[in-house]
């Protein structure tokens, strides 16, 4: 499937409500974004794998994104989910060499995962990934942290030129939860990026937060 393909199939509101979203592409030499329609999911390469976070929603645009960026789906092994939303976590069963991993208090999925905590450290392809409970958007919402580097929010975070807010209320379960989990994340340092799942990435995650 051409690029082309995927970006119309994005409407114009979509588009402009989106202004962030990252098309289909490296993001630094081990971080991969790909674009399904509204939505991002990434890839990032470890000494022993890849791992993705999130799954996307259409098997035929996923793997058309993985063809692109000449990256085999076959060799993810985990899949870090940010939360159970259909355009987050539909794929899964597209990586048929992972293990799926999901915060606690989603609803029941078809395929297996497995179910972490808070703060629960796990190593996958060589990294260590480090689940950060930030519900607010849902109450199974994830924030992972990768190598103690790269932050993937999901929904838990909405970017603005470069700026922090939370998703709009009308996207959140738990508006005021959602504001305590930003609060807990404007505190993690070391960060080098900051990746979000429909609205982009920034490096600067001081001024991000400020
Ligand atoms: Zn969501």
């Amino acid at each position: 499937m051409q690029q082309s393909d995927l970006r119309d199939r994005m409407n114009p509101v979509e588009r402009k409500s989106l202004p962030g979203i990252l098309d289909t592409g490296p993001l630094t030499r081990d971080v991969f974004a790909i674009r399904d329609a509204q939505v991002n999911l990434f890839i990032v390469r470890g000494p022993e794998g890849l791992v993705c976070i999130d799954t996307g929603w259409r098997p035929q645009a996923v793997m058309a994104g993985f063809d692109a960026l000449h990256l085999d789906i076959h060799d993810v092994v985990a899949v870090l989910l940010t939360h159970g939303h259909w355009d987050h976590a539909q794929c899964s069963e597209v990586f048929t060499n992972a293990r799926v991993y999901q915060g606690r208090g989603g609803k029941p999925a078809k395929s297996p995962r497995i179910l972490v905590r808070n703060r629960e450290c796990i190593s996958v392809a060589g990294l260590e990934a480090r689940a950060i409970a930030t519900p607010g958007h849902t109450p199974d919402s994830m924030s992972w942290l990768i190598d103690g580097r790269y932050l993937f929010t999901g929904d838990a975070i909405f970017l603005r030129k470069g700026k922090v807010f939370p998703f709009p209320s009308k996207f959140n379960d738990d508006q005021e939860m959602a504001r305590r989990s930003i609060r807990k994340l404007s505190r993690l340092k070391g960060i080098e990026h900051l990746i979000t799942a429909h609205t982009g990435a920034t490096n600067n995650y001081k001024d991000a937060f400020r």
